[in-house]
């Protein structure tokens, strides 16, 4: 199957939408368009045609571009079931296993709810991209709006159980601020406090920090890790319930 050519656009003030263009077919999708302005921008300067807009949930800054891209394109705009009616313009409903198709690239949908109750995410594995929205980020998670921590946690096991190579296309650079957390949860995690220094680096040059992959993130992202005893044991909850070192982690993150 085809493989998409990804740009990452930055918006406001953390947003990342992407264009996802797939050449054999010319299908192009944008993911989580905030703003319209941008993204219709820098489709026209590549060449690109939009056919498809893809939500992972109704939140302004992952839609407030819809209609107005909608409009210039005649595209199709893509979301979940679950939250139809808070998608403005939206034209096809998936949910959980469903696959869409970007021309000739094939994405499967994921339920993942916590952040809102229908969240989705859409995985492209011939690609190695997964489009997680506000679910998983770079060192973080979404917070639980819609959602308890059993149903994030079931929704993060998800996306975790993808393989290492998979990019983790998140829509809000947050890595810096997540990092400084996860120090202060796994202080002595060596990888996490290498990915910090490269972090650090990266933001004081004004580079993206986003995609990561799911092998970094595995190692270093403590949301993926309540089954640490270095992080169980800084909670104050060792050998604790993974669901409820989760939430608690969720928590003090909350109160960071
Ligand atoms: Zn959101
Ligand atoms: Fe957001």
């Amino acid at each position: 199957m085809a493989q998409l050519e990804i740009i990452q656009i930055p918006v406001l003030n953390d947003n990342y939408i992407y264009l996802a263009h797939e050449p054999t077919s010319g299908a192009t999708a944008v993911v989580d368009p905030a703003v319209a302005g941008p993204v219709l921008d820098a489709a026209l300067k590549r060449g690109w045609t939009i056919s498809h807009i893809i939500n992972t949930h109704y939140h302004g800054d992952h839609t407030g571009g819809n209609l107005e891209i909608k409009q210039e394109t005649g595209c199709t705009i893509i979301g979940s079931g679950i939250e139809s009616d808070r998608t403005p313009g939206i034209d096809r409903h998936v949910g959980d296993g469903e696959t869409i198709m970007i021309g000739n690239a094939g994405g499967v949908v994921f339920d993942v709810p916590g952040h809102t109750a229908g969240h989705v995410a859409y995985w492209f594995e011939d690609s190695d991209a997964l489009f997680c929205g506000d679910t998983l980020f770079a060192l973080g998670c979404g917070r639980l709006f819609e959602g308890s921590a059993t149903e994030m946690w079931a929704s993060l096991s998800k996306l975790k159980a993808l393989p290492d190579a998979t990019k983790i296309y998140c829509a809000h650079e947050y890595t810096q601020a997540n990092g400084r957390f996860a120090l202060s949860v796994e202080p002595d995690n060596t990888a996490l406090v290498t990915r910090m220094k490269e972090i650090d680096a990266k933001r004081l040059k004004g580079i993206s920090t986003v995609p990561s992959n799911l092998r970094e993130e595995r190692e270093t992202n403590p949301f993926l890790r309540p089954d640490s005893p270095d992080l169980q044991r800084t909670i104050g909850m060792p050998g604790g319930d993974l669901v409820e070192v989760f939430a608690e982690t969720r928590r003090l993150k909350n109160n960071f």
